[in-house]
């Protein structure tokens, strides 16, 4: 038996199978490359879904979590650390914000942002009690708990997890006239992707986040933009909304916001709507920890630079050009993204995105799939113009094209 084997059988014997990963263990990894453990290098062309998007082993990053490791690590919210004003402050800067409430995961920020959106009908926009309702899209992804799979339209993340969550209703992705005749009096928000990214990628079409904005701010309703896997730089703005000249009222945020190094999500908005908060009514023990707000700060200072979105959107028109190009050849029936990340839907004759997945897995290059025929291309965006092409390559191998 090899390392990889070994290793993958006491996987599937002592972890719960709620993934399929690739056959692939991973060891280390520098930038856009990782090494397994039988020293066989692979470019990464999913970035951990855009959580390392300033790579692996950054050194601004690795530098921070090194130094804040030696200071201190945790405190609780019970009391106050020297890292959590800057962060909060600067966190809302970078935003336009005013005010930060920080969590781990990306889902316990989204339903932070279900609950802030309900206190906030209830006590500022006067619903009343028990009868909020927050509009969401069909195809949705916000993460895994609950109440957020009571809200998804896919069968297998909701299957068997019932009794669902109520307050929530599905109106179709892009469809501003179905998203109007949802919004009723006791709307508290409207919470959306501005480009669905486990449902393949999907950039809505153009106007509508704008016609969201215009729509959510007619009927006084709360605007949450799930800028997840969208922002922090992967679309080539520091958030997708920037696309449409969109500000949204609540920007939910994570995977990048750890730089890949440690969770950290938060919600951003103003004194209006986070402010409805009193001590003792949300929290979490390690929600804006100093490592969390150590590394964070080093990447809101990364972004501020706009370095990194620049690359996202020079490398992206470069990897759309060459997709596009596929497309053209038979292989591969649609591209869709925006900056650099792609969703790809192989044609069937070329085979199901996993059996692409692996191909390329064997070629050294690691992407996943989705929805069967999908395969998602969201590099680290330090990747080098020459290793994407590369990359291309390899992909363009096993279409045959
Ligand atoms: N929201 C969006 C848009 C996501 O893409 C994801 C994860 O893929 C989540 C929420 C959930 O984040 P987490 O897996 O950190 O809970």
């Amino acid at each position: 038996m090899t390392s990889t084997e070994r290793s993958i059988a006491a996987a599937e014997e002592h972890s719960a199978h709620n993934y399929h990963p690739l056959p692939v263990v991973v060891a280390t990894a520098q930038g856009a490359w990782m090494t397994d453990v039988e020293g066989r290098r692979y470019l990464d062309m999913l970035a951990g879904y855009s959580a390392l998007n300033f790579g692996h082993g950054n050194r601004r990053l690795i530098d921070a979590a090194k130094a804040q490791l030696d200071r201190v690590t945790l405190t609780s919210r019970a009391f106050h650390h020297d890292r959590f004003a800057d962060f909060c402050a600067q966190l809302a800067a970078l935003c336009g914000m005013e005010m930060v409430l920080p969590m781990n995961t990306g889902a316990e920020a989204v339903e932070t942002a279900v609950k802030t959106a309900r206190k906030w009908g209830y006590r500022v926009k006067g619903v009343p009690d028990g009868r909020a309702k927050i509009v969401v899209a069909d195809n949705n992804f916000h993460g895994r708990t609950t109440t957020i799979v009571s809200f998804s339209t896919d069968p297998e993340a909701r299957a068997d997890f019932g009794p669902y969550t109520p307050g929530f209703e599905i109106v179709p992705y892009g469809d501003l006239a179905a998203l109007e005749a949802a919004v009723d009096e006791h709307t508290v928000a409207v919470l959306l992707e501005p480009v669905q990214g486990e449902a393949g990628v999907l950039v809505p079409p153009p106007g509508y986040l704008a016609g969201v904005r215009r729509l959510t701010a007619e009927r006084n309703v709360l605007f949450i933009a799930d800028e997840i896997q969208s922002g922090l730089g992967r679309t080539g703005k520091t958030f997708a909304c920037e696309h449409e000249g969109v500000v949204p009222d609540v920007y939910v945020l994570g995977k990048a916001l750890g730089g890949g190094v440690v969770p950290v999500s938060a919600v951003v908005s103003s004194k209006d709507v986070l402010g409805v908060y009193r001590p003792g009514e949300h929290g979490s023990t390690f929600g804006g920890n100093p490592l969390a707000c150590a590394v964070a700060l080093e990447v809101i200072a990364i972004l501020r630079s706009g370095e990194y979105q620049d690359r996202a959107t020079e490398l992206g028109d470069h990897l759309h050009r060459e997709l596009n190009r596929l497309t053209a050849s038979g292989s591969v029936t649609a591209v869709r993204g925006r900056g650099l990340w792609a969703g790809v839907d192989i044609a069937p004759s070329h085979g199901t995105g996993r059996e692409v997945s692996e191909r390329l897995m064997e070629r050294r290059v690691l992407v996943k799939d989705t929805h069967g025929s999908t395969i998602r291309i969201a590099p680290p965006l330090v990747i080098s113009k020459e290793d994407l092409d590369w990359g291309l390559e390899q992909l363009r191998a096993v279409l045959g094209s």
